[in-house]
């Protein structure tokens, strides 16, 4: 079924008794071409472009859960391609092109907002890094822009410019950046996949993958039956760990908890995303009214998606920090999602030692915004066996050649990026 306003119309006047569910909730075959575990936004996203790029449409979808009840349905929304190094630049800013044609691309609205990102600085040293950025992402052809200190206070007077402890001294816009609805995007994935013929697999847990007598991958036992694949594909975010350990392999990856927070809706205050830049805090304003924020990582493993008082109680003082009007407002929500936190803070999307089997992992608190250019490149891997260009240096080897992409430039800490 197509939707369009006609569709919308034609509907209306029946009642809206004619919508069809918008994709199968599919029973488990015995066998299929390939297999993805997980029902994330980047599993639902490589089955799409697996069918749609590639032809390759007797595959499944398999989600222990229901489909976007991961990391998908709990980040705070934002996209953007303001990276430096030459390994991202690349593959966000496809990610961000493949944002922008999204919604006709799958004909489904995902409330895609290119209403800016600005990152503020306040210090001359933090002014240097951020035009340091800004640079190489114009040379790179994505758009940046540097808003000196009465710029920004022009855009948003309510931020803390005169007894501030870190004054605002400008800060880095990425006007195309932005948010996007988060449950659409899983829900557009999931309807246009299965439009294709995937099968969406929901409360089946991957509990073991089959190898043949040479070692390479020949499907995968689940919760639901054992299901044969000569091809699977995890992209399972803050369970790599535990799903790669089912083939032996032990991953340069930390589970550790990201908390968010929404405040109830009031009227319209904020057009655009903000991160504090003198410690980890970031605001932007849903469509509902909500005040949508969040900061850093709880700092310990876990695989509970909740957090603790400690790390609400330093994003809290952050938002005072930036936003003091912050203080009125009342904190409606908050929960946590299991983040994936690999040593460099990049991601990993490669084959792996066991034939067969390939890796989608290590995506730490931003991988919403490269779900379309993840599903992209890992359909291409699985499909074809060879990485597309733009994610050609997320190798699963670069930890041992010393190769890593370490954008933030921490060193070896997963809690750190
Ligand atoms: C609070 C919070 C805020 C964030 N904010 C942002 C942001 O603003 N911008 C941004 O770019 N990123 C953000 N992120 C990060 C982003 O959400 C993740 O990096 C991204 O969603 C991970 O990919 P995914 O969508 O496929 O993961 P998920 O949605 O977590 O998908 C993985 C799925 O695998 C399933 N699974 C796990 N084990 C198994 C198994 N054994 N068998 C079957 N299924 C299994 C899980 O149930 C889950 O549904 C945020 C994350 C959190 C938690």
């Amino acid at each position: 079924m197509r939707y369009s306003l006609l569709s919308l119309a034609a509907n209306a006047l029946r009642g809206h008794a004619g919508w069809r569910p918008a994709w199968r909730d599919a029973a488990p075959k015995a066998a299929y071409d390939a297999v993805v575990v997980g029902g994330g936004g980047h599993g639902l996203a490589t089955a799409y472009y697996l069918a749609r790029n590639h032809g390759l449409a007797d595959v499944a979808v398999l989600e222990k859960g229901w489909i976007g009840s991961g990391n998908a349905g709990r980040n705070t929304t934002i996209i953007r391609s303001n990276y430096l190094l030459p390994g991202n630049s690349a593959f966000y800013e496809l990610s961000m092109r493949l944002w922008e044609g999204l919604e006709a691309d799958l004909n489904y609205n995902a409330m895609v907002s290119q209403r800016g990102v600005l990152n503020l600085f306040h210090s001359d040293a933090q002014r240097d890094a951020a035009v340091r950025r800004g640079n190489a992402m114009r040379l790179e052809g994505i758009d940046a822009e540097l808003l000196s200190a009465d710029e920004v206070r022009r855009a948003l007077p309510f931020l803390n410019f005169d007894d501030a402890r870190f004054p605002i001294r400008g800060g880095l816009r990425q006007r195309r950046g932005g948010t996007a609805r988060h449950d659409a995007v899983v829900w557009g994935y999931a309807r246009a996949a299965s439009e294709r013929g995937v099968d969406i697999v929901q409360n089946c847990e991957v509990t073991g993958i089959l190898r043949d007598p040479a070692g390479a991958v020949a499907g995968v036992e689940t919760s639901r039956g054992t299901i044969r694949a000569g091809k699977v594909g995890v992209a399972v975010a803050g369970h790599s760990s535990r799903v790669a350990a089912m083939a032996g392999l032990r991953l340069p990856i930390e589970s550790h908890v990201l908390q968010a927070f929404v405040s109830e809706a009031i009227k319209p205050l904020l057009d655009t995303v903000v991160t504090f830049g003198a410690g980890h805090f970031y605001i932007s304003q849903s469509d509902k009214g909500g005040l949508v924020f969040g900061g850093d990582i709880d700092g310990y493993n876990s695989y509970a998606q909740r957090g603790n008082l400690p790390t609400v109680e330093d994003v809290c003082e952050g938002g005072m920090a930036l936003m003091p009007a912050l203080g009125r407002v009342r904190v409606l929500r908050s929960w946590g999602g299991i983040m994936d936190m690999s040593m460099d803070g990049s991601p990993i999307i490669d084959a792996t030692p066991v034939p067969g089997l390939f890796l989608n992992a290590g995506w730490c608190y931003g991988g919403f915004k490269a779900t379309p250019a993840s599903g992209h490149c890992f359909a291409r891997l699985i499909a074809t066996g060879t990485p597309e260009p733009a994610a050609a240096a997320y190798r699963l080897d670069r930890f041992l050649r010393g190769a890593t992409i370490d954008e933030k430039g921490q060193g070896a800490q997963a809690n750190l990026h």
